[in-house]
């Protein structure tokens, strides 16, 4: 609960658990294995197959929700405290972990068209813009999203049209942001609607290239990025950019993947398939311990895009999700233990504050030189103007100071006016041309068609400042201004309504953090405080006390034991992955040594190099490949 040092703070995890299904029910009275304590955020778990001494195993968490809980709860106690800080510029992670069918999608998306239902992005979705229209008007927000998936270790933009086909993407580290996934798309999203769009257009590309939808989601990893920037004038008068990067993640379902008799190709997906959740463990595991220095966070993809998340720069809360039936006992604990491991992890979130990347600062300067080309131009043609009228010089005053808004309405119709006159103009010279008696034929016709070109060229310049302004206009309207762009239809009665509902959701959570700060002082002091008027009495309540600390011992060493087995039963999985690996290998040297000749076989392993940015093999060119020059992509065009 407290945090170490200053500026840290753990991982909140929380836990929920799902009803029991029709089919759950269904089998017999035996009900859920899962109870739950809310005042206290404990979890009891008690184990179908052990004889009713054995003490039941308790966890305590930040929060836990029982099957009966509302979305709403989940959100507004758990999820609402960090997507407000996301808006304020920090970085944010919530990650939902759990076997497949214990409501991992349930949590995170749930079901998009009943309100009561809806689930963690899309209430995030209406948060985050509605946070926006009611901002301050000095505040302007820019918000990108992405959607990519990690399958069997490869990472799919699920953006991309071409998704199916597409190559994986690959993943690189530049020290001002981290890691990131390079060219991965990026969609600019004015409103709620849009932002749902992205999120369909992503779910159905992840629908489409699955041959089989659940195994195919049970086994990847869905990741939902949201950027949030926000300038605002500061004292010193000059626009300060944050940055908030809000990572929402449905992993693949913790579940041990069966892999028996797999070989060649398919040994090697199998491997693959959990490594990314494997690795999340030992991550994990490395920071919860906190003594081992090296945290594996390059073992595998998911590790190293969540970095920033278990252990850096970021606020984190992991929901852990369970099912309440008995034959899923094992899995229960396990992700039990997994997810009160996490609440050890310390992380150091701080403000992204004027990044050199945002993505903000370049549309405001590509909008200011827009608007100071339009006004060139502006300028250009009321000097023009003033010409055909015959007045002199004589400049506008509050030119300078006009509202930016106006700018673009402005131009269009000085543009306009101007273009009006030289038209008039035009028509009259030629009227003139046309009526001049002491022209000869052949002089009209050159004069006149040098009107003509003119007024061809006045055209064209008018086409062009309206393509300028359509694009200035295009430019301004992604950028968001708080209060302004979306209309606010809530009354203040509503307002107040959710305020008050977010006072509720702060106090019980206070109030269960001072329960289970309460309870540890309680087993600390309890002998302290006790006074004894006899022995006898004395007796009894050492008795008692003893009593529980030999229950609490032997859940120690149950908890021990569990441990221990499932570290043999991994080992031993390693080892038989190990010797099927090890028979492949003898198998390809059996090959190698036999049929390719020695001296071709040398050069081809003098020309391989190992490259860990892909994890592949590569050839090196026999003759070195010319420099390219790599082009810098339109990154207005996103
Ligand atoms: P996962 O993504 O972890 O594999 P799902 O979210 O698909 O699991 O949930 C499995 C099923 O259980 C779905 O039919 C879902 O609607 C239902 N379910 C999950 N959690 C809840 C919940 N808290 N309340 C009601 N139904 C739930
Ligand atoms: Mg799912």
């Amino acid at each position: 609960v407290m945090s170490k040092n200053k500026g840290s703070e753990s991982v909140k995890v929380v836990v929920r658990c799902r009803p029991l299904n029709r089919k759950e029910e269904s089998n017999g009275p035996a009900g859920g294995i899962v109870q739950m304590d809310l005042r206290l955020g404990q979890v009891i778990l008690r184990n179908p197959r052990a004889s009713a001494s054995e003490p039941q195993k308790t966890f305590t968490f930040d929060a836990v929700y029982d099957a009966s809980s509302k979305q709403r709860d989940l959100y507004d106690e758990s999820v609402r405290p960090l997507i407000d800080s996301a808006l304020a510029g920090f970085n944010g992670t919530i990650f939902a972990y759990g076997q497949t069918g214990t409501g991992k999608t349930y949590t995170m998306q749930g079901v998009w068209l009943d309100p009561e239902k809806r689930g963690v992005i899309p209430n995030a979705f209406d948060h985050i813009f509605t946070h926006i229209s009611r901002s301050q008007s000095d505040k302007q927000y820019l918000v990108r999203a992405s959607y990519l998936e990690i399958y069997r270790e490869e990472v799919r933009d699920l953006l991309d049209p071409n998704h199916g086909t597409a190559r994986a993407l690959e993943l690189r580290e530049s020290p001002d942001t981290g890691v990131y996934v390079r060219d991965l798309t990026s969609c600019v999203c004015k409103s709620i609607k849009e932002i749902e769009e992205v999120m369909n257009v992503g779910n159905q590309a992840r629908a489409v290239g699955a041959t089989d939808m659940n195994e195919h989601s049970s086994r990847s990893h869905a990741l939902f990025l949201i950027t949030v920037e926000c300038s605002q004038p500061g004292p010193d008068g000059r626009k300060h950019i944050r940055v908030g990067r809000l990572n929402l993640v449905d992993l693949a379902g913790s579940e041990r993947q069966a892999k028996t008799g797999v070989q060649g190709d398919r040994l090697k997906e199998a491997a693959k398939i959990n490594l990314s959740l494997s690795a999340l463990g030992n991550v994990i595991s490395a920071l919860a311990d906190g003594r081992s220095g090296h945290v594996p966070y390059r073992d595998s993809k998911l590790t190293r895009l969540l970095q920033d998340s278990l252990g850096g720069n970021a606020k984190t809360v992991m929901v852990a999700t369970l099912g309440p039936a008995p034959q899923h006992y094992e899995e229960t604990l396990t992700t039990l233990r997994y997810a009160n491991r996490a609440k050890n992890i310390q992380n150091q979130p701080r403000v992204n504050e004027d990044p050199k990347d945002a993505l903000l600062r370049e549309f405001q300067r590509e909008i200011a030189r827009l608007r100071a080309q339009l006004n060139h131009r502006k300028w250009r043609s009321k000097q023009k103007k003033e010409q055909v009228e015959g007045e002199g010089w004589e400049r506008d005053g509050d030119e300078e100071t006009e509202g930016e808004d106006e700018v673009e309405v402005e131009v269009e119709k000085e543009a306009q006016e101007y273009v009006k006159l030289e038209e008039q103009r035009l028509e009259r010279e030629k009227e003139a041309i046309r009526e001049d008696q002491f022209l000869l034929a052949e002089e009209k016709q050159r004069l006149l068609g040098e009107k003509e070109r003119m007024m061809g060229d006045l055209r064209k310049e008018q086409e062009a400042t309206e393509q300028l302004t359509a694009k200035y206009k295009a430019m301004e309207s992604k950028l968001l201004v708080g209060g302004k762009n979306i209309i606010d239809h809530t009354n203040e009665q509503q307002k107040m309504l959710e305020m008050k509902r977010q006072e509720i959701a702060e106090q019980s959570r206070s109030e269960r953090e001072m329960q289970q700060q309460m309870l540890v002082q309680d087993e600390e002091t309890l002998e302290l405080r006790e006074t004894f008027t006899s022995l006898q009495q004395e007796v009894e309540a050492k008795t008692k006390k003893l009593k529980k600390l030999y229950a609490k011992l032997q859940c120690i060493k149950a908890e021990i034991q569990d441990v221990n087995d499932e570290h043999v039963r991994s080992r031993q999985e390693l080892e038989q992955t190990q010797n099927e690996l090890t028979r492949e290998l003898k198998f390809k040297y059996l090959i190698i040594e036999n049929f390719i000749p020695p001296e071709e076989k040398n050069k081809i392993m003098n020309r391989l190099t190992f490259d860990p940015e892909e994890d592949q093999w590569k050839f090196q060119p026999l003759v070195p490949a010319e420099r390219s020059i790599r082009c810098c992509g339109d990154i207005l065009a996103i």
